[in-house]
C-alpha cells in the first residue's frame, strides 16, 4: 500500500519583550543561573501576576500576520502538570479562547504553491531549565534548575495537520521565522531556542481522508532537525504499518547525533492537564481600534515584498523569495539598490560570493563585513564596464578582508579593465602568432577552438581584458 505522511507543527516562538509576561524580570538570554527571578516568577505564594501589554500587541500583529481571527475576548488558563522546572506546577496558557484563531500561510516548495491552515496562536510563558552536572539527567550526580527562563513570554502556533513532506514542512517553519522577524517580535535564533517545534507525524494509504494515529517529537530547534526527524518517522511509521502493525499514539524524542526517534513517554491528553480558567488573571479584551492600529503599524511582509521585488525588479519568482526570506536579506539588497546598482546584478552577488562568504564565517547579513553601500558600488563599476565579472570576484574578495571602497581597491591593485582596442588588439595579436594550432582548428571549423584563445588573452592581460572585446576582435582577425 502506499501511504501519505500528514504532519502538523506546534512552534514555539519566544518572544522578545524585554521583560517576562506577567512580571517585570528581564528575560535576556545567558545570565547567571537564577539572577532573572522574582516572587512572580518563582510561584510564590500570595504573589501575582499582571499581563505584559507588550506579549498581547506582539501576539495581535503574529495573528494579523498570519490572516488569523482575533479574539477579542480572550482570556489566560492553567495547565497543570509537574515538573521542577515549573515551579508553580502549572503552566499560565490558553486553553480555549486563544487570542488569534483561523489563519493561514502560503508556502511553496519546489514551485508549487500550497496553503498551510493555522488553528490558533496562544500566548503561554515558557518553563525553566534543568542544569545538568553530566551530560544527561541520567549520568548526572546532581541537576540545578535555571528559573531565568520561567516566565518568559512564549507564542504557540498551532497549524492543522495541512503538511504533507518534510520538505513542506521546512518551508512552512522558514515561513513563520521570516513573518516574526518582519513584524520584529522574536529573534528567532533557533540554535537559542528562540524558534522550537512540536513536530506530529501519522501516516494514512493514499486517497484516505481519515487522520492515521500519530506521534509527536518535542522541542526541535534546527530546520536540518526538523527535516530529518520527519523523514525518520515516516520510514519507522511505513515499516510499522507494512508489516501489519499499529502506530501507538506517543511522544517520541529526536537524537540528533544517533538520528533516530525513540520512544519518551505515551501521549498525554489534554484532560490530564486539567485545565481551568487563570482566577488572577483578567480577561484580554482588545478593541476594533486596537486591532486597526496594530495593523497599521505591520510592516510589508515576506510574500508582499517578494512580489514587489519580482514586479519591480523583474527577479526571478525564485530569486526573490529567497531575498525576501529574511528581513535582513531584504533590507540589505534594498539598501544595495538604493545606491543605484543593478537590481539583478545586486541579487546574484547577494546569493553567490556574499552568501557563500557570509555561510563560511557563519556570520548573519546584518554583520556582513561587506556592507551594502560599498557592493553597491562596485556593481556600479561592473554596470560601467570600469571592471568584468570575473575582475570584480577579487574586488569583492579584497572588500571582505578591509574596509577600503572598491574604486580605491581597483586603482591601487590595478585591475581597472581594458576597453582600449589597440591594447587588446596587441595581445590578440600576439596570442595567434602563439597558437598556430588552435588557430588552424578554428579555421578548419572547430569553432570551439576560440575558447582556448580567448583563455590566452585573458591570461597576458591578467583577467582584465574586456572578454566581449577580446571575443569580438578574435573572431574578427580569424575571418
Ligand atoms: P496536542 O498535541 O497538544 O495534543 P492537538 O491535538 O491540537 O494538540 O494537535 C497538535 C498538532 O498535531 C496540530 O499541529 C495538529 O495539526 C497535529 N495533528 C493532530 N492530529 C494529527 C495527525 N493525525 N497527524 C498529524 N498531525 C496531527
Ligand atoms: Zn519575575
Ligand atoms: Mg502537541
Amino acid at each position: 500500500m502506499k501511504y501519505e505522511a500528514v504532519i502538523g507543527l506546534e512552534i514555539h516562538c519566544e518572544l522578545k519583550t524585554k521583560t517576562k509576561i506577567f512580571c517585570g524580570c528581564a528575560t535576556g538570554f545567558g545570565a547567571d543561573q537564577n539572577t532573572h527571578v522574582c516572587p512572580v516568577c518563582l510561584g510564590l505564594p500570595g504573589s501575582m501576576p499582571s499581563v505584559n501589554k507588550s506579549v498581547v500587541e506582539f501576539a495581535i500583529k503574529a495573528g494579523l500576520a498570519t490572516n488569523c481571527e482575533i479574539n477579542q475576548y480572550s482570556k489566560f488558563d492553567r495547565k497543570n502538570y509537574y515538573y521542577p522546572d515549573l515551579p508553580k506546577n502549572w503552566q499560565t496558557s490558553q486553553y480555549d479562547l486563544p487570542i488569534c484563531k483561523n489563519g493561514w500561510v502560503d508556502i511553496d516548495v519546489d514551485g508549487e504553491k500550497r496553503r498551510i491552515r493555522l488553528t490558533r496562536i496562544h500566548m503561554e510563558e515558557d518553563a525553566g531549565k534543568l542544569v545538568h552536572s553530566g551530560t544527561t539527567i541520567k549520568d548526572s550526580a546532581t541537576s540545578n534548575v535555571d528559573y531565568n527562563r520561567t516566565g518568559v513570554p512564549l507564542l504557540e502556533i498551532v497549524s492543522e495537520p495541512d503538511l504533507r513532506s518534510s520538505d513542506e514542512a521546512r518551508a512552512y517553519m522558514e515561513k513563520i521565522k521570516a513573518i516574526m522577524e518582519y513584524i520584529d517580535v522574536s529573534n528567532c535564533r533557533m540554535e537559542e531556542g528562540n524558534l522550537r517545534a512540536d513536530v506530529n507525524v501519522s501516516l494514512r494509504p493514499v486517497g484516505s481522508e481519515q487522520l492515521g494515529t500519530r506521534t509527536e517529537m518535542k522541542n526541535i530547534n534546527s530546520f536540518k532537525g526538523l527535516v530529518d526527524a520527519i523523514d525518520y518517522e515516516i520510514e519507522r511509521q511505513t515499516e510499522v504499518l507494512e508489516d501489519g502493525g499499529h502506530v501507538i499514539q506517543e511522544t517520541r524524542t529526536w537524537d540528533p547525533a544517533r538520528g533516530i526517534t525513540l520512544s519518551m513517554r505515551s501521549k498525554e491528553n489534554a484532560h490530564d492537564y486539567r485545565y481551568m480558567p487563570e482566577p488572577d488573571l483578567p480577561p484580554i479584551v482588545t478593541s476594533d481600534e486596537t486591532i486597526e492600529k496594530y495593523r497599521k503599524e505591520l510592516p510589508e511582509l515576506p510574500d508582499a515584498r517578494r512580489a514587489r521585488l519580482e514586479k519591480d525588479y523583474g527577479l526571478s519568482s525564485y530569486d526573490a523569495g529567497i531575498i525576501t526570506s529574511s528581513r535582513a536579506e531584504a533590507e540589505y539588497f534594498d539598501a544595495v539598490v538604493a545606491t543605484g546598482a543593478d537590481a539583478k546584478l545586486a541579487a546574484n552577488w547577494i546569493m553567490g560570493d556574499l552568501a557563500k562568504n557570509l555561510n563560511e564565517a557563519e556570520l548573519d547579513i546584518s554583520k556582513s563585513p561587506v556592507e551594502a553601500e560599498r557592493l553597491g558600488k562596485m556593481i556600479q563599476l561592473i554596470s560601467k564596464g570600469t571592471i568584468s565579472s570575473k575582475i570584480a570576484k577579487k574586488v569583492f574578495a579584497e572588500m571582505w578582508a578591509c574596509p577600503d571602497d572598491p574604486e580605491k581597491i581597483v586603482k591601487d591593485k590595478g585591475l581597472v579593465q581594458i576597453t582600449d582596442v589597440s591594447a587588446i588588439e596587441g595581445v590578440v595579436d600576439e596570442v595567434i602568432a602563439n597558437n598556430p594550432k588552435a588557430v588552424e582548428e578554428y579555421k578548419g571549423g572547430k569553432k570551439k577552438a576560440i575558447g582556448a584563445l580567448v583563455g590566452q588573452v585573458m591570461k597576458a592581460t591578467k583577467g582584465k581584458a574586456n572578454p566581449q572585446m577580446v571575443n569580438q576582435l578574435l573572431a574578427k582577425k580569424l575571418q
